[in-house]
């Protein structure tokens, strides 16, 4: 079968021809890949950003946000047959560590991660586990279930996100989204469902402004122009309850705590860049700082769940397999809109 491959880091993926994967444990599942979003993740992948953390064995097969049919069952795995469209949550967990039990899936003690340490979705077939599938009703059409593929990583990543936001997110509060990509143009939208905030969308470029627009954002910042500045007169002084930094970047992690009014929560999902910011500061306006990883199981399920509703839709860029390269180059250059999805 045809996959998309690290061999090297800071070379492109290959695609080459690789085995059909095997059944090994007892709850083993394994999947006809029928979509696989290309995440930022993938860049830092490529790049080596994660080689310390994670020690993958190369080469590998990255994708880690699929969705497809069921191909085959391990002998242990019941109520899931051939045929059945299934959406994958990203991680591969034992279900019987603390974590698991308390459903914490992402912090898992025996976690793999297809795409990041273990073969992923950018294949014909993938090998994942029984816990880690939520089935999708039978009827869904092939071009439905193709665009809900971000939901299993980019979208469970801003609904976690956005259900931490939310807690202090009353009428009359105010919420900064920073980065208006994969995860920020679906954050858009659950914040609007889920909260009555005011939202504000930062971002560096015209067509994603536009798209936050269009998603439903209240107000946009063009964060080329001091978005502290803009984001302050917006609030009339008072700065945002909440700030959510969906880049991570240097160039964002050096302006998002300032957005923050008293009480105020940045909670960062993107990564690569170093907070500073004036411990002073910290305790005399009582902000805080939180990260937000992935999400769990039940997460998932609930977004899945607004989205068969029709409340939550992605933006989707569909490309073969075989343009892999060509879409992690535009991915760099910020020049998707939406999330782009795979076909292999
Ligand atoms: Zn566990």
């Amino acid at each position: 079968m045809k996959a998309a491959r690290l061999h090297e880091y800071n070379k492109p993926l290959r695609i080459e021809d690789v085995d059909y994967p095997r059944l090994e444990g007892r709850f083993d599942v394994i999947v006809r890949i029928a979509g696989a979003g290309v995440c930022h993740t993938d860049l830092h992948l490529v790049q080596g950003m994660w080689h310390e953390l994670l020690q993958p064995k190369l080469p590998y097969t990255l994708g880690h946000e699929n969705v497809g049919y069921i191909e085959e069952v391990a002998e242990g795995v019941e109520g899931l047959e051939k045929g059945d469209p299934v959406i994958l949550h990203p991680a591969v967990t034992d279900g019987t560590c603390l974590a698991c039990r308390a459903g914490e899936d992402m912090h898992c003690e025996n976690l793999e991660f297809p795409g990041l340490n273990i073969d992923g979705g950018f294949a014909e077939f993938m090998r994942t586990s029984h816990r880690s599938v939520i089935k999708l009703p039978k009827d869904i059409s092939r071009e439905k279930l193709v665009e809900m593929a971000p939901l299993a990583d980019a979208g469970i990543t801003a609904y976690r996100a956005v259900k931490k936001a939310a807690r202090t997110l009353y009428p009359g509060a105010y919420v900064a989204i920073v980065g208006v990509g994969g995860l920020g143009h679906i954050a858009v939208q659950l914040l609007k469902v889920m909260t009555p905030a005011t939202v504000i969308a930062l971002d560096v470029k015209e067509e994603k402004l536009k798209l936050a627009e269009r998603l439903g954002a209240d107000h946009v910042v063009d964060a080329r122009r001091d978005p502290v500045k803009q984001v302050m007169e917006l609030t009339r002084g008072r700065g945002v309850n909440v700030a959510m930094d969906f880049v991570g970047s240097q160039a964002t992690v050096d302006y998002t705590p300032y957005l923050l009014g008293r009480m105020g929560r940045l909670i960062i999902v993107g990564y690569g860049g170093e907070l500073r910011f004036p411990t002073i500061r910290v305790i005399s306006s009582e902000v805080s700082f939180e990260g937000s990883l992935v999400g769990n199981y039940v997460e998932l399920h609930e977004l899945v769940t607004l989205a068969l509703q029709g409340k939550v839709r992605v933006e989707v860029d569909i490309h073969k397999l075989d343009e892999i390269n060509d879409v992690l180059e535009r991915l760099e250059k910020g020049e998707v809109l939406g999330r782009a999805v795979l076909i292999p």
